[in-house]
């Protein structure tokens, strides 16, 4: 340390107080990164990688940005899970006496981000804490807040899945003791405000606010609202994988495009957009409640030209919630505020078509002082907030004397121009500015002799030379200090306004949250108009009716869908079998579909239903290897069919896209056939149950009432088969697997032999295993003869040639004690 130079040693003093974060370091216009944080952050943000002290032995590696240029790469860095410091000038350096004074001034984690517009405007950025059985969670980009509980672990785990969340803040405080700092003034906001510690919120809620507050800056603003208990009794359960199996958000390849939010979804604000991924995530199951949103949707369609009307507000208002946390940082200048009002605005006309005049008058003090904000600023503010021309004339009558006296002085300047001109009769004198001399008067060498004596010269240019004179100079301290004044005062007025709108930060949250049900409610008449989608009726009886039913996403994908209707009682299942490619998962999944639509208050794809309320929701669909949890295909299946067969009740609805088939045939049946049976006899609401297992077919005439078989019909013409994607009663005869294989492509010789195994198999009686060993025996003829010895134990060869036709018990008894004898005679390794 003591040989290090003072900017070094001062950099080191900084760091080690936050050695587990990426330090950026403000030098100048620039913000630098050294040793292992430059070695680590070069490569993720593609920068270069270089050397401070290149000639000297400890060559300390470094890699630099521009200040203006550090957003997309911190969030980056955010992403990749890492914090971040930053590291300001805290003085002016041309005021500094020897070093320039430094100290951090924010830090940033995954969940406290730098800049809120560079994030998925479509989802919450949540900050997540559970604690004493309660969930808190906090979005400092919107300000959302609330905290659901109490609720055991596995609860937990559910939420755990349902949620995006950027970071979770641990329970330990050693841990919280190390993310704080240690700046007297950002340490004094870690106390919680008076009304926090009033209310009554969890543990966790408090560690939230802790966390966050140690987090921020002295001159940002956390945006949050006050924590709310979010209450989820009247919400549909579902388990964590249906969100995934259901492609709700997001395809299995992770892209929007092709999601089920993706083809409804036709909000047309940020806002809205993040209300109905929640309403998604927590489906109703209060009759009331869904009554309620139904009529407010089928408003918006009483009065088409409103709709469109409202719908062009919609457009144009933006993301008031994040253009209210850009105002509440201290990244914030003219243009973001300018913004918000534009948006406060917006909402103001909204409220106003949606005739919500309660609200309109609850919110008339923020529209008058953003309607003041607005006005005071200048059209177009420049991007600096330290350099004046933002603020209009007539907003404070010290600036207006500021500002006209420095535009006074500019035309003092042009008169004396002119002055100096007429005196001394050289047509080309100016009087001009720059940062280095100031003001001067330039006069070309060639008038060199006419330029008066009292002239002082300041520079000799090759073409001119330039003077100032006392008068000047006089002018000068006038224009530089009115200027400055001006700057520094508009600089406060901006300051002051951006605090009085933070001020209203709840009536701002207020009217975002109003704009955004207005946005869902009206993205929901659109749906049903735009898509032929119609209401639904929840019905009490115990029955689910879909008719005409369509799958909102396959229907959108440019194939001419075939609709179905489907009709089922309470605590009945549908035993789907057809070929591959028929059309059962996708009639599975589009029930599923519908009822979430019905049950968060929209439309279904429907030309008319009936639906149950359903309390819950369980899917088992598709294979999905989580191998990075240490968990195979087979495991991942088996764990979700016990998490949903521990849970399933009479109002669950139950999707089952195969059982049992990553195991052997004969395991697979099994567990399928007795999970099948297992669910029957609990009851279960309404369950779709696909499989290729034929055999569980046979069940429908143990359980006539309760089980029942559909296929989807396919048509066969010679050696095509056609696909109609239609529900049919019973079971399928075949599942066409080869058929498909060939429509994939499959080579011709695979296709043929299929075939011809298929065939042995079908007019075999005994088990596929045994006539596995026939079949590959069949295949490899060939390789058998060349080989000297054989390829299967002959034991499997003299059971093959047993007559079974013809042996007589006995005879099949005492063929079954030889073969025992051989097989103990026999060295292990033999089998
Ligand atoms: P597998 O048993 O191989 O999983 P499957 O029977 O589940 O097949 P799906 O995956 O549901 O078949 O459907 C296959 C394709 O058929 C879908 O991708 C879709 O393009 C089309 N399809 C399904 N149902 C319909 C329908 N009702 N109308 C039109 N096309 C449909």
């Amino acid at each position: 340390m003591n040989e290090m130079t003072p900017l070094m040693k001062q950099y080191w003093e900084i760091k080690n107080q936050h050695s587990d974060k990426i330090l950026f370091f403000r030098m100048g216009d620039f913000f630098e990164l050294f040793y292992e944080d430059a070695v680590l952050a070069a490569p993720l943000l593609g920068l270069t990688l270089t050397q401070r002290n290149k000639k000297a032995q400890d060559e300390t590696p470094m890699c630099g940005l521009p200040h203006h240029a550090v957003a997309n790469p911190i969030n980056k860095l955010l992403s990749f899970g890492y914090k971040v410091a930053i590291c300001d000038q805290l003085e002016d350096p041309k005021q500094a006496k020897g070093i320039v004074k430094r100290g951090v001034t924010r830090i940033l984690t995954p969940g406290m981000v730098f800049d809120p517009d560079s994030l998925d405007s479509s989802m919450p950025h949540y900050m997540g804490a559970f604690e004493e059985g309660y969930l808190a969670l906090m979005d400092p980009t919107t300000g959302e807040a609330f905290y659901i509980g109490p609720m055991t672990e596995d609860q937990f785990l559910e939420y755990y899945l349902l949620f995006p969340v950027a970071e979770w803040v641990a329970s330990s405080c050693d841990q919280l003791a190390v993310f704080s700092i240690k700046e007297p003034s950002i340490q004094e906001k870690i106390n919680l405000p008076v009304a926090w510690q009033v209310q009554q919120i969890p543990k966790a809620a408090q560690r939230l606010l802790t966390y966050a507050h140690s987090l921020v800056g002295a001159s940002d603003t956390l945006l949050v609202q006050t924590f709310h208990h979010r209450k989820m009794q009247t919400r549909m359960q579902m388990n964590p994988q249906a969100l995934r199996h259901l492609e709700i958000f997001q395809t299995y390849k992770g892209e929007k495009k092709g999601s089920f939010q993706f083809a409804i979804d036709k909000t047309l604000t940020a806002m809205g957009g993040r209300l109905l991924r929640d309403w998604l995530s927590f489906p109703l199951t209060d009759y009331e409640e869904i009554k309620t949103r139904q009529s407010l949707a089928q408003q918006w369609m009483g009065d088409l030209r409103l709709l469109e009307q409202v719908r062009d507000y919609l457009k144009k208002i933006g993301d008031v919630e994040r253009r209210l946390a850009r105002v509440a940082s201290s990244t914030c200048n003219a243009r973001d505020i300018l913004q918000l009002t534009v948006a406060i605005e917006k909402g103001q006309e909204i409220l106003k078509l949606a005739h919500q005049n309660d609200f309109l008058s609850h919110l008339l003090k923020l529209f008058n002082l953003s309607d003041k904000v607005s006005k005071s600023f200048v059209e177009e503010p420049p991007q600096s907030i330290k350099n004046g021309y933002m603020i209009r004339l007539g907003v404070d009558p010290q600036l207006d004397e500021w500002i006209h006296l420095s535009t006074n002085v500019q035309s003092l300047l042009l008169e004396m121009e002119q002055k100096e001109k007429e005196k001394t009769q050289i047509p080309s004198l100016k009087i001009r500015y720059n940062n280095v001399f100031g003001y001067y008067i330039e006069v070309t060498h060639t008038h060199k002799e006419k330029v008066p004596s009292h002239y002082m010269r300041k520079q000799t240019l090759a073409q001119a030379e330039r003077y100032c004179t006392e008068e000047l100079i006089e002018i000068e301290k006038k224009v530089l200090s009115a200027e400055s004044k001006r700057f520094e005062l508009e600089y406060q007025i901006f300051d002051k306004l951006r605090k009085e709108l933070i001020s209203e930060t709840v009536s701002i949250l207020l009217l975002a949250n109003q704009v955004a049900l207005i946005d869902v409610y009206s993205s929901s008449a659109q749906l049903a108009l735009e898509s032929r989608y119609n209401f639904p009726e929840i019905n009490p009886s115990k029955k689910l009716y879909l008719e005409s039913c369509r799958h909102p996403v396959v229907e959108k994908s440019g194939v001419t869908f075939t609709p179905n209707t489907i009709s089922m009682e309470q605590g009945q299942l549908m035993l789907i079998t057809g070929p591959n490619m028929a059309g059962k998962s996708t009639l599975m999944r589009q029930v599923a579909l519908n009822v979430l639509l019905a049950q968060i208050g929209f439309p279904v794809a429907c030309q008319r239903a009936e639906i149950p309320m359903f309390d819950s929701l369980f899917t088992r669909i598709g294979a999905s290897d989580e191998l990075s949890q240490g968990l195979s295909t087979f495991m991942v299946e088996m764990n979700e069919a016990s998490f949903i067969l521990k849970n399933i009740k009479p109002k669950s609805l139950l999707i089952i896209d195969e059982i049992g088939r990553g195991t052997s045939t004969y395991d697979g049946l099994s567990l399928a056939q007795s999970i099948l049976e297992f669910i029957l006899k609990k009851q279960c609401g309404f369950t779709f149950f696909a499989t290729h297992y034929h055999e569980l077919t046979s069940l429908e005439s143990q359980n006539p009432s309760r089980l029942f078989n559909v296929h989807m019909g396919i048509e066969e013409r010679g050696q095509d088969i056609y696909f109609l994607h239609t529900l049919k009663k019973g079971p399928a005869m075949r599942s066409y697997g080869i058929h498909v294989g060939r429509l994939a492509g499959l080579p011709e010789e695979v296709i043929k032999r299929s075939k011809q195994l298929l065939k042995s198999f079908e007019q075999s009686s005994r088990s596929p295993q045994l006539s596995l060993f026939d079949s590959i025996e069949k295949f490899d003829q060939e390789a058998v003869k060349q080989e000297a010895t054989p390829v299967f134990p002959d034991w499997v060869i003299e059971l093959k040639q047993l007559n079974l036709n013809e042996i007589t018990p006995l005879g099949a008894l005492q063929t079954l004690f030889e073969m025992k004898k051989k097989a103990s005679d026999r060295p292990p390794e033999a089998f």
